[in-house]
């Protein structure tokens, strides 16, 4: 059974279809990309899914859940967007810690966790300095600390490198597929990036003015693509 299933799923802003019937599922420690142009519906997709956007239509499952009416606290999900506000006057430790601190973890269990989630990704060092003090690259880092500490279902990430130079953004990459090969945990990601696409998934959405036009592994949407859109947008060969 997948463990995230998404079922003709439709959304309408006003009398604008921006979603029109959409159809995925991933396994458990699964890893989707969702990639097409700007403006195709990608951000809004996965808006659903975390529950910040409300659906015209459809169903979305989560473990098994129907989620369709659940607020996004209860759907236990992480966000990870591609600009990530942390808070400028706390420290690092406290930027991750903070939401563990809000749900009443108490103080041992949650300098643990800090310190696990901070060893994982490389930003030990970091940990008393403030947002101001780091790179983008550190930033995105401690953005994504936050987001693990709280051990979600599924994680959802919008476009989470695109503020990045280039060589950081390879770097970065290599961080996530690590990541989550060590975490086993599910990942729906979001970009525009062919290449970010087919290094990270295992399984690839492409999607066109909110309409799916191929689901499948990387290799299978490269070499069979399954229109000539697909084949352009994902540089297969002719
Ligand atoms: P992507 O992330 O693929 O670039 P989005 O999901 O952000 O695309 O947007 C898809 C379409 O939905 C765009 O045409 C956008 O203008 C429209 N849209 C997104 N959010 C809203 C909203 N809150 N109200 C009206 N239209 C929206
Ligand atoms: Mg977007």
């Amino acid at each position: 059974m997948p463990f995230l299933e998404i079922k003709s799923l439709e959304k309408r802003f006003g009398n604008v279809d921006v979603l029109k019937g959409i159809d995925l599922a991933i396994e458990e420690g699964g890893f989707l990309v969702l990639v097409g142009p700007s403006g195709c519906g990608k951000s809004t997709l996965l808006n659903t899914i975390a529950g910040l956007e409300t659906i015209t239509a459809g169903e979305i499952h989560i473990n098994g859940r129907k989620v369709n009416d659940l607020h996004p606290s209860e759907r236990d999900i992480a966000m990870v967007f591609q600009s990530y506000a942390l808070y400028p006057n706390m420290t690092v430790a406290q930027n991750i810690a903070f939401g563990m601190e809000i749900k009443g973890v108490p103080k041992p269990e949650r300098d643990k966790a800090v310190n696990d989630v901070s060893e994982t990704l490389q930003i030990k060092h970091l940990l008393d300095r403030k947002p101001s003090q780091l790179s983008g690259g550190q930033r995105q880092r401690v953005a994504m600390g936050r987001a693990l500490v709280r051990r979600p279902l599924v994680f959802l990430f919008d476009e989470p490198l695109s503020n990045l130079d280039a060589k950081l953004r390879v770097d970065m990459r290599t961080e996530i597929k690590r990541l989550h090969q060590s975490m086993k945990t599910t990942i729906v990601y979001v970009t525009h990036d062919q290449i970010e696409a087919m290094t990270l998934a295992s399984r690839i959405a492409v999607l066109k003015d909110g309409i799916l036009q191929q689901f499948g592994t990387p290799a299978e949407i490269y070499n069979h693509p399954s229109n000539m859109f697909v084949a352009d947008f994902m540089g297969s060969p002719a």
